[in-house]
């Protein structure tokens, strides 16, 4: 495994480098993933950032997206820019299987990998490795790595502001038990170095189309279930209504937030048919280890507090499973 004196000495010579992030990326993959894509290309590096996916539109104001390639858009180009590429840094991810195909191709390319992550257990395929699982976002570990590099100075207006926009998404807008003090400092380090935080707030959630709107109004109307018994809420949603309401990606980031944000609730769940698979999100307070859930029973991982996984299980039976296991953590929900 390389040190940071030597990622250093790497860095000091120009380099193809490709900056990737999970499958469909949040504030923070894409915040993290820009923010370090402004960062190396400030220092004369040849850089591209590459999505598994798309991202949602929210997002997409974000300084340096017109320059980002959708692997599902443009596999060719991805496949080569990897292939060819120095370096492959890996944001906000540790295991290979969370970027789809992408995978594959950055597990066989003789580029040298860095893992910049703050998830619990990273597989390990990385040369260096960049890891804190108590940061609230990838982009506060970007913010650190600048900071170790004694590289603060190339910190400019497109760095601050993708890495604070990061920070504030993974940190539910700096209000999770993560946002400590020394986060606060960075944001306003960060706010220093020209981050607009008013402006970005407003970027990010100010953006609902009207449909989004009273799509929200009827999954909270009619496919909300709360079991006070197990101070639980949990939200299903079909295909069909996500057609009905033309939903797109990222029209049903949060809405998990309005099950968890009822009085007492400590387990909130989210089931979206997503056509091929039923997506599972998990919320949770305090102790409560949703990222166990996830990943005993719907092969996906994630946080304490956040975590998700999917289920090839018929969108019923996906829930009845969920209310099977619920008893299971009935001790710990009602504590
Ligand atoms: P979301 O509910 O926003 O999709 O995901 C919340 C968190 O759960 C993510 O930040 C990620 O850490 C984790 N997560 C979501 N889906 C998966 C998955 O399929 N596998 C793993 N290991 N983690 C996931
Ligand atoms: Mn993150």
């Amino acid at each position: 495994m390389m040190n940071l004196i030597e990622l250093r000495e790497e860095l000091a010579e120009s380099k193809k480098i490709v900056i990737t992030t999970h499958h469909k990326p949040d504030g923070d993959a894409m915040g993290s993933s820009l923010g370090l894509y402004h960062f190396l290309c400030s220092l004369g590096h040849e850089v591209h950032v590459v999505t598994p996916t798309d991202y949602p539109y929210f997002l997409h104001w974000m300084p340096g997206h017109p320059e980002v390639i959708d692997f599902t858009k443009d596999a060719v180009k991805s496949a080569d820019l990897v292939a060819e590429a120095d370096w492959i840094f890996c944001l906000d991810f540790n295991t290979l299987s969370r970027i789809n195909e992408l995978g594959e191709l950055v597990r066989n390319s003789s580029a040298k990998k860095a893992m910049i992550d703050h998830h619990l257990e990273p597989e390990g395929f990385e040369d260096f490795r960049y890891w804190d699982t108590t940061a609230c976002a990838a982009a506060e570990m970007v913010y650190r790595l600048i900071v170790e590099l004694e590289l603060t100075d190339h910190i400019n207006v497109d760095v601050a502001t993708c890495l604070y926009t990061g920070i504030m998404t993974d940190s539910g807008s700096f209000r999770f038990p993560s946002t400590t003090s020394k986060v606060h400092r960075i944001i306003a380090d960060l706010i220093d170095a020209g981050a607009n935080n008013s402006h970005i707030h407003e970027l990010i959630y100010d953006t609902n189309s009207e449909n989004r709107l009273k799509f929200l109004g009827r999954v909270l109307g009619e496919r909300m279930t709360v079991l006070p018994e197990f101070n639980t809420a949990y939200i299903s949603i079909e295909q069909d209504l996500l057609k009905q309401y033309h939903i797109v990606t990222g029209d049903t980031e949060g809405i998990v937030n309005y099950a968890l944000s009822i009085h007492g609730i400590k387990l909130a769940v989210l089931v979206i048919d997503r056509g091929e698979l039923r997506k599972l999100s998990f919320r949770s307070k305090g102790e409560f280890p949703a990222n166990e859930i996830a990943k005993k029973y719907f092969e996906g991982g994630g946080h304490r507090n956040a975590a998700g996984g999917a289920s090839k299980e018929s969108l019923e039976s996906t829930i009845n499973k969920f209310l099977e296991v619920l008893p299971e953590y009935q001790y710990l929900l009602t504590l």
